[in-house]
């Protein structure tokens, strides 16, 4: 029988029509044609148990497009044998410069200049006086792909004072020069004027950014953040922004997504906010098009695909199925 591919995100043609040689696509979404799939693939929806059940007994694989897995429950697909495929590599460069933009938006002022030149009123100048990040402290939770490049750049380009703190970091990793380590997040956030979050949203990430942390940062200190709006207690960080404790903050992604119309950051000018889009370039949206496209041929095909978030499922169903 010809195998099935459903798709709720857009690959371009070519891709479509490689995947089309091996399987039937669906690219439309639509749930009704769920059941019989081999391999389904998108991004905003949440991949439950019951979604998977819905699916069928074929089902081999979830092919995630960029890193973040916190929207599929893992543990459901390990026990019906379902393989989960993400792209980590994909969006690692273009969030990093997003995360950097965000930081050099909220120190230079940059939307708040802009909001002024365009005739926003209200606008003092001295509310347009920006910091200089050269020689500056940053601090950055989680060190892997996108924290490492963050470190670079802010490290060797703008030549801060960049310290990180992440829980796997081996004793005898040799820090690059301008790269100091933390043994704790708290010491990340009270040394630190910056702070960029670059964790997973984890159970034990949750709210990593709480109340009691942002205060530890020294007032005048900004937090950014392209991780996830989890990582961050939002409430706890508006409370903080709106005391004048933190004198800024640099957001990408929010709890819950969008942010609600009445969200108060919407309507804070000394923050900066942009619509989950870090991973949204031309490079980095190629690089997880064509990494999950690579994914879902390998296991048409019967291969193991590059990426596997649950490895201990391999080959299982893929062999009971034959490929
Ligand atoms: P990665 O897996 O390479 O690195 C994450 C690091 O966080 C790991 O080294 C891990 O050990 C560390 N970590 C885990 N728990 C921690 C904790 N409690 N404290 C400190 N560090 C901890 O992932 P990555 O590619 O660097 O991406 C990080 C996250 O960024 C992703 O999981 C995703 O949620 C988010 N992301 C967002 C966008 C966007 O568009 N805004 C795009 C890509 C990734």
């Amino acid at each position: 029988m010809r195998k099935k591919v459903w798709m709720e995100w857009p690959l371009p043609p070519a891709l479509i029509s490689r995947l089309s040689a091996l399987a039937e696509v669906v690219t439309d979404g639509d749930l009704d044609k769920l059941p019989g799939s081999d391999v389904i693939s998108g991004i905003g929806r949440y991949y439950d148990g019951q979604l998977m059940d819905r699916v069928g007994p074929n089902l081999k694989q979830i092919a995630k497009p960029g890193i973040g897995l916190d929207n599929i429950d893992l543990d459901a697909a390990s026990a019906r044998g379902i393989l989960v495929c993400n792209t980590p590599d994909a969006p690692s460069e273009s969030t990093a410069e997003h995360a950097v933009a965000l930081l050099m938006a909220v120190a230079k002022r940059v939307m708040v200049g802009d909001t002024q030149i365009r005739g926003g009123e209200g606008i003092e100048r001295s509310d347009l006086q920006g910091t200089e990040l050269l020689g500056r402290s940053l601090g950055i939770v989680g060190y892997g792909r996108i924290g490492r490049r963050v470190a670079e750049i802010c490290a060797q380009g703008i030549r801060m004072n960049v310290m990180v703190y992440d829980p796997i970091l081996p004793e005898d990793f040799v820090m690059p020069k301008g790269v100091a380590r933390a043994d704790d997040p708290d010491t990340i956030f009270s040394q630190n004027r910056f702070v960029t979050l670059h964790t997973p949203l984890l159970p034990s990430t949750r709210h990593l950014a709480n109340e009691r942390r942002l205060r530890l940062m020294r007032p005048g200190s900004y937090l950014i953040n392209a991780s996830r709006g989890g990582v961050v207690d939002e409430a706890a960080l508006i409370k903080v922004l709106r005391e004048g404790h933190l004198a800024g903050a640099g957001l990408d992604v929010f709890d819950p997504e969008p942010p609600l119309a009445d969200n108060p950051l919407l309507k804070m000018r000394n923050v900066v906010l942009t619509p989950h889009i870090a991973s949204n370039t031309d490079a980095g949206i190629d690089l997880m098009q064509s990494g999950t496209a690579e994914n879902i041929e390998r296991v048409l095909l019967g291969e193991r695909p590059t990426w596997i978030a649950n490895p201990e499922v391999w080959p299982g169903r893929m062999a009971q199925a034959g490929g």
